[in-house]
């Protein structure tokens, strides 16, 4: 499996003089292997993808596996060439979201209607269907795509494609499930009994996605936070440096790739991080590396 990074950067697309190294656009992930293309999440990444595509493949058929429907997701399909063009055909697969009930398709095409783009998604000439994902499997064999739902203010999946004995998992944006009861954020008093029973609950799902990513070849991982700007944004849903490198070592993963960077982060903080985090990945056996546009990694 080739893997690419088209668009490593979280929230917000930052183009400008301090991100030109890692790059600024959102998220965007390619797997090929064999005929067969596979792409997570269509931030502002999926453009420069497209065009790489369209070098390479007449026509160009692939799938697309969103991961949630927050903009910096899926904003870079209506300038996704390939689906411009008829003979060409996708399938686009996400979560139906808890928050209104929205299908895939009606949440992709909300972002096209006119009162936001000149072109409907309907009016495109490649052919594209639409599948609800859940958690579980998606497709059984050659290869073998599951889903994972993961810790996120929007329903989100992680994906893991497992091909030739090789595994890749895509994680989405996420953080680690918590007790908010035990965190104080209602307020209200709490039996104790109740309270462990949930701490309980909250580590047998934080131990379900440790258990999706075991022995994964290569992980794409959501690592927007330090652990101290986390401690001010939690419960916006993406994880920190410090938790992810603990993770890494309890999948048994043998690389893990930090992306969804904060906007806020330049290259020279990036570097630094990557620099400061990679012994302690040597010590514990796993290879890190901070992704960056244009990063591949064969596995
Ligand atoms: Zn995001
Ligand atoms: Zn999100």
């Amino acid at each position: 499996m080739k893997v690419t990074w088209w668009g490593v950067r979280g929230s917000v697309p930052v183009p400008g003089k301090d991100t030109v190294a890692f790059g600024g656009n959102t998220a965007c992930v390619s797997v090929e292997f064999g005929e067969r293309i596979v792409i997570f999440d269509a931030g502002t990444g999926i453009r420069a993808c497209g065009n790489y595509l369209l070098a390479k493949h007449k026509p160009v058929e692939a799938t697309i596996f969103i991961s949630h429907t927050h903009w910096d997701h899926i904003q870079g399909f209506p300038f996704f060439v390939p689906a411009y063009i008829p003979g060409n055909r996708f399938v686009i697969g996400g979560p139906v979201s808890d928050v209104g009930g929205k299908t895939i398709r009606q949440a992709m095409e909300l972002q096209t209607r006119y009162e936001h783009f000149p072109v409907r998604i309907e009016q495109l000439g490649a052919r594209i269907e639409y599948v609800d994902c859940t958690e579980g499997i998606i497709e059984e064999e050659r290869p073998t795509i599951t889903a994972c739902r993961v810790n996120h203010p929007a329903t989100c999946l992680a994906y893991r494609i497992e091909h030739e004995g090789k595994v890749f998992v895509y994680g989405g944006d996420h953080e680690p499930y918590r007790n908010v009861y035990r965190d104080g954020d209602n307020g209200e008093e709490i039996d104790e009994e109740f309270l462990t029973e949930l701490d309980a609950n909250v580590e047998e799902q934080n131990r379900k996605i440790v258990d999706f990513c075991s022995g994964a070849d290569l992980i794409s991982w959501d690592a927007q936070y330090t652990k101290d700007e986390y401690r001010n944004k939690i419960g916006w849903g993406h994880g920190w440096y410090e938790y992810n490198m603990e993770f890494a070592q309890k999948t048994c993963a043998g690389h893990i790739v930090f992306t969804h960077h904060d906007p806020a982060r330049t290259d020279a903080q990036l570097n630094e991080y990557e620099k400061r985090l990679r012994p302690s990945a040597d010590i514990n056996g796993f290879n890190l590396d901070f992704a960056r546009e244009g990063l591949v990694v064969e596995i």
